[in-house]
């Protein structure tokens, strides 16, 4: 399966938590869009006429982009990879770009699964996050695109802010179930180096993240999404059965995929490359005709750890089979005694020959797998 991702990097607001790379000047968006299309004819040959079965884009904010840009990004598209064969068109957007017009607009599009920025709907938590849309916003962009015809329908929500109370928080996932939203992801607030949000606690501006709240609200969010029918199918991600997102399955499955867009990442047949993390610089290098990408070759060890880190966070867990046959018995043993004394901790499992994170494991998924590397 080969998928497509897009990164549109601008915003009309900077989240205080944020490190990705954005923009919050649209001054650079037409030039954008061109170099975008440039990238897009310049890496035409990428998946050698394989059919792309998921595009995805993210940002950034893609919701800001009007929807001629949309069109023109996507017929670049349709004239340079082949299409027939689309299942799944994400479009990123945040609440406060969703108005009826919007949604209605979008229609153009084979647009297929909206994916929506909510983060919460409670004003405490969107002010501390520095978030653009209000509550209400919220509420009202997921009821504009199920009457659009959008169903297939992805929301995104921060647990972990300072001032959430636990009843907050199962408000906020009651919220989406009880509108039925099919596809939930949910991130701990992180507090990243060189954002907004680490400068503000360091000048004590703002309340700091509590790591014992952050593990309080996932085991809530594990039981409630458990409690109501929906599957825990990664670490981040639940979804009513057979709602998985395909696209990101496609990362965490090993399968290739080309990252189009400043700081986008590519992946095939072992090799990575990505694109720089500047738009002026993006930009510049589209102007002549040049990619402004970096590669390397993922050694047996990188690819190794890497699928050992995305393979634990998937609820199908980490194969023992396939790591014995990609990497041999010595790597498999090397992962079977590294793993002990988590099983006897009873952080991971073993069933039949897949190696799994429990329940008490899985709010330390990222830790655990990086104990499971391998280092030669
Ligand atoms: S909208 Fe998304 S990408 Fe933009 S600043 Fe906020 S979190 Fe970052």
């Amino acid at each position: 399966m080969a998928g497509i991702y897009i990164h549109i990097p601008f915003c009309r607001q900077a989240c205080h938590y944020c490190n990705f790379h954005f923009s919050v000047s649209m001054r650079n968006r037409p030039a954008f869009i061109d170099a975008l299309v440039r990238e897009i004819e310049l890496r035409s040959d990428y998946f050698k006429g394989k059919a792309v079965e998921t595009l995805y884009i993210g940002g950034g904010t893609p919701s800001v982009l009007g929807i001629s840009e949309l069109i023109k990004i996507f017929s670049a598209l349709g004239k340079c990879f082949e299409l027939e064969k689309l299942k799944e068109f994400t479009l990123e957007a945040n609440p406060d770009d969703l108005t009826s017009e919007k949604l209605m607009s979008l229609r153009q599009l084979p647009v297929n699964r909206l994916s929506i920025g909510v983060q919460s709907f409670h004003h405490s938590d969107l002010r501390y996050m520095n978030r653009i849309h209000s509550p209400v916003q919220a509420c009202e962009s997921i009821a504009n695109a199920r009457k659009a015809g959008f169903d297939n329908i992805s929301a995104d929500l921060i647990y972990g802010t300072p001032g959430m109370t636990n009843r907050m928080w199962e408000e906020n996932i009651m919220q989406l179930i009880e509108f039925g939203v099919p596809h939930i992801s949910a991130y701990a607030l992180t507090v990243e180096k060189k954002t907004s949000l680490e400068y503000f606690i360091r000048k004590g501006r703002a309340d700091d993240v509590s790591e014992e709240q952050c593990a309080e609200q996932f085991d809530i969010l594990c039981r409630l999404c458990e409690t109501h029918g929906y599957e825990h199918y990664e670490i981040s991600n639940f979804c009513i059965p057979g709602k998985y997102s395909l696209h990101n399955l496609s990362y965490w499955t090993g399968k290739e995929y080309l990252g189009l867009g400043p700081s986008a990442h590519s992946y095939s047949n072992g090799r990575r490359c990505w694109n720089v993390s500047n738009t002026s610089s993006y930009i510049e290098s589209l102007e002549h005709d040049m990619l402004p990408l970096e590669c390397e070759e993922l050694s047996p060890v990188q690819s190794f750890n890497e699928y050992v880190m995305t393979s634990l966070r998937t609820a199908r867990g980490c194969d023992l089979g396939h790591v014995r046959k990609e990497w041999g018995e010595q790597m498999l043993a090397g992962l079977e005694k590294r793993a002990v004394k988590y099983i006897e901790r009873s952080l991971l499992t073993r069933e039949d020959s897949h190696l799994l994170i429990t329940r008490q494991g899985k709010f330390l998924a990222d830790g655990i797998a990086a104990d499971l590397f391998s280092d030669s």
